[in-house]
């Protein structure tokens, strides 16, 4: 091949190469350099170029510069402030200085072109060019920096040895390794070290990318960290709740000083408030501590209101506030006075038990008032657990003290008087027995030291006047009644009913409805109107609401009518309140055989009873229908089986057990009912219906009976006889061990009775049945009153 040559100018490359067909610019400084530049501008803007070895050196001599350079067409000039030029220069072909010309004013040589030496083996090109493409790409994909049209400007290049080049152009290399791939003539040879070179960079690049994310996950983590905690500063900032946050620590701080707790409750309340400082505003365990914090200062650990037991202003009170009671009053001052003079709390807890709105809770309230303490009520009505009582443990999501320390944080002070409501209406299940929480609660002995499992702190209720309130005894834990007075509290009178309206409920009613006597007046008939037939009740809370029921209505006519007062007379009542909605049942007019009047005690106080029984021609059955309770149907047992071991007292065939059915019917009644208080009733009924001998109509009767024939006392005498005289019967006939307890029926009653206390069964036939032809002896140990 011809060896041809060119005279050029020469540029020396400092740490670049160029390679035929790749465009670059760089930037040209030194003198020699930009009068190359200059005359190849002049001369067909050809130039060589061609790298230095080493690229700090300013003036290059010939040792000093490679020989193997690339022929460039200048593109563009462009003159930079100062005296260097940037120029866009494109390759042209390889060429190789064959000698130096000049070296001033600027190096010219002559440069020999030389050209690639081409492949004969093409599949052998082609399988590197593949191998070289694959590598190439993912080089690009590892590489931090993008070459947008590399894969493009490859994909229209089929001549090996250019694709060579360009591939090279891209590269990211040390010039010399550059240099050397300008240097192999041999396309093939070219191929083989460019693949070899691309493989050792991307192993180099996986390496450094490894280690890269390592770097930069770990930078990662703690930029985001750091990040995520400077916003929400910055948000706490910004809603000023950071400054919120140490206001509320400082706010707690002032508190539990003020608070001048115990040393106890003051060491936990510190101890939680180091928790609140460490933990964030927003935590879960921020809410915890808070709400401990609030429980801890909101206990009235030192408080206490000053007592002032002053009996007659006492008894003043009660008598203000309450009609009647007088049991009731009378004991709750001796209480007071033994409190006043052993000026300890301790003794038996009282209890007041009665039906329903008869003035238990009231009662106690106006305790609450004459000793000038605070009230706290707390219902026991359904409680089933003992975590009711005594909370449940901190670590419950939720969990809040239990109800006595509830109660005492309304109370206020620690030695309020405490209300405990329906304690008969309690009952334990698999959590607990509530009462047994209570009884410590209860037990002076220990209720110095009541703990409280939400708190985890020993609270003192010895200071605290408690009282209960049940409506019967016999649901009370046995353990519980032990450690209370009962004080019965019975059912009203219509009389008593009747003051008591009068008096208390209806200018308590008017002042609630902003209204006074000037306005509403009630006649008095239109109050026993009321408590005649709209209640059926012991209590009056029902009256209560019947009085507020016929106010709203009388105002509602003032208003509507332009009225300035309303007399509220019974016909008023009617118009109000509807049809009449109670009548009592009335005893028989007339005497009969096989019916007889009983007694009965219910929630709502005393009812008649009647049973009627007949005899019929039979086997022997004894039928029960009608409404009786299971103790009702043992009593009907047991009194046919007293009758048959007793048939010949009362001259009945004694095989009326194989011949007779007896049928024991108890009509219906709207409260149910049921006792063995009817046992004196069924005797009586079935011995009239088998001796034909008729029942006095006006005799009513009460008493529990045995196999033997005694009468038993019996509960609830003064309803019963209440619901005697209402009935309109005359005579009463109770048991003997009753006596005592007619001192409790209101004289108005009693003048109006005749009582008969029978202490055998025979003393109440006696009575009851008509044409005394009774066989064998009688006891006549019956006396009247
Ligand atoms: P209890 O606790 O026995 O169920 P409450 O104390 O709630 O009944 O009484 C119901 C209402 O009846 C209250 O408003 C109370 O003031 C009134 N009351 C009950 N007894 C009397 C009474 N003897 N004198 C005045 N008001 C009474």
């Amino acid at each position: 091949m011809d060896k041809t040559t060119k005279l050029l100018p020469l540029i020396p490359l400092r740490g670049m190469n160029i390679f035929p067909y790749m465009v670059l610019h760089f930037d040209v400084g030194r003198e020699k350099s930009i009068l190359a530049l200059e005359n190849a501008m002049l001369n067909n803007q050809e130039i060589f170029l061609v790298s230095q070895k080493v690229s700090k050196i300013e003036e290059p001599e010939e040792k000093d510069i490679y020989e193997i350079g690339t022929i460039c067409n200048v593109k563009q000039i462009l003159k930079l402030p100062g005296d260097s030029i940037r120029v866009l220069v494109e390759g042209m072909q390889r060429g190789k200085i064959s000698e130096y010309k000049d070296k001033e004013p600027f190096v010219s040589v002559e440069v020999e072109l030389i050209y690639d030496e081409q492949s004969t083996d093409d599949k052998k090109c082609k399988a590197y060019i593949r191998l070289i493409d694959k590598a190439f790409e993912e080089y690009i994909n590892l590489s931090v920096n993008s070459f947008p049209d590399a894969l493009f400007s490859l994909e229209e290049t089929e001549e090996p040895g250019r694709y060579c080049d360009i591939v090279s152009s891209y590269l990211i290399l040390k010039p010399q390794t550059k240099q050397e791939l300008l240097e192999i003539l041999d396309v093939t040879k070219r191929l083989e070290k460019l693949l070899l070179i691309l493989k050792n960079e991307l192993e180099v690049l996986k390496i450094e990318k490894k280690i890269g994310t390592k770097v930069k996950d770990k930078i990662d983590k703690i930029q985001k960290e750091y990040y995520l905690r400077e916003q929400v500063k910055a948000i706490q900032e910004e809603l000023g709740e950071d400054d919120e946050n140490k206001k509320e620590i400082i706010e707690y701080e002032i508190k539990i000083k003020k608070a001048k707790l115990p040393k106890e409750p003051k060491e936990k309340a510190n101890y939680e408030l180091n928790r609140l400082k460490s933990s964030g505003n927003y935590s879960a365990e921020s809410g915890v501590s808070k709400s401990y914090l609030d429980w801890i200062l909101a206990l009235p650990w030192n408080k206490s209101t000053k007592d002032n037991i002053d009996i007659s202003k006492a008894r003043e009170v009660f008598d203000k506030e309450h009609y009647g009671l007088e049991d009731v009053k009378e004991r709750i001052i001796e209480y007071l006075a033994v409190k006043k003079i052993s000026k300890t709390l301790k003794g038996p807890i009282l209890c007041l038990v009665g039906p329903p709105g008869v003035g238990k809770t009231s009662i106690a309230k106006s305790v609450a008032n004459a000793l000038n303490r605070n009230f706290v009520r707390m219902s026991l009505g359904g409680v089933k657990d003992e975590a009711e009582i005594r909370g449940h443990r901190k670590t419950y999501v939720g969990a809040i003290p239990g109800r006595i320390i509830y109660a005492m944080k309304q109370a206020g002070s620690k030695n309020p008087l405490f209300l405990l409501d329906e304690i008969d209406k309690m009952s334990g299940d698999i959590k607990g027995d509530p009462a047994d929480a209570l009884l410590e609660v209860l037990d002076s002995e220990q209720n110095a030291s009541f703990r409280d499992h939400y708190l985890e702190l020993d609270f003192d209720l010895s200071k605290v006047l408690f009282i209960t309130t049940a409506n019967k005894l016999d649901t009370i834990p046995r353990a519980l009644l032990d450690r209370m007075e009962v004080i019965e509290v019975s059912g009203y009178t219509s009389e008593e009913k009747f003051h008591i309206a009068k008096n208390h409920i209806i200018p308590k009613m008017l002042k609630e409805h902003n209204m006074d006597d000037s306005k509403i007046t009630f006649s008095d008939n239109s109050i026993t109107c009321i408590i005649e037939n709209y209640t059926r009740e012991s209590g009056v809370r029902s009256l209560e609401r019947q009085i507020a029921s016929v106010i709203r209505k009388a105002i509602t006519e003032m208003v509507e009518k332009n009225k300035k007062s309303v007399n509220v007379t019974a016909s008023h009542v009617k118009r109000y309140l509807g049809a009449v909605m109670f009548t009592y049942d009335k005893a028989e007019t007339e005497d009969k055989v096989g019916v007889v009047t009983g007694l009965a005690w219910t929630e709502v106080g005393g009812v008649t009873l009647p049973v009627e029984a007949s005899a019929m021609e039979g086997t022997g059955k004894l039928e029960l229908t009608g409404q009786l309770g299971d103790v009702m149907k043992e009593s009907a047992k047991a009194g046919y089986s007293y009758v048959r071991a007793n048939a010949f007292k009362y001259n009945i065939d004694k095989d009326f057990y194989k011949n007779k059915d007896i049928h024991i019917h108890v009509p219906e009644g709207s409260v149910p009912k049921d006792g063995p208080s009817a046992g004196v009733t069924m005797i009586t009924a079935m011995v009239s219906a088998l001796t034909n001998r008729k029942v006095r109509h006006n005799v009513a009767m009460t008493g529990e009976i045995t196999l033997t024939g005694r009468v038993l006392p019996i509960g609830g005498l003064k309803e019963k006889s209440l619901a005697a005289y209402r009935a309109g019967v005359d005579t009463i006939i109770i048991p003997c061990e009753n006596e005592k307890d007619t001192e409790k029926i209101p004289k108005s009653i009693k003048d109006k009775l005749k009582f008969i206390f029978a202490s055998k069964v025979e003393n109440v036939l006696e009575h009851a049945l008509l044409e005394n032809t009774l066989n064998g002896e009688i006891n006549n140990g019956d006396k009247t009153i």
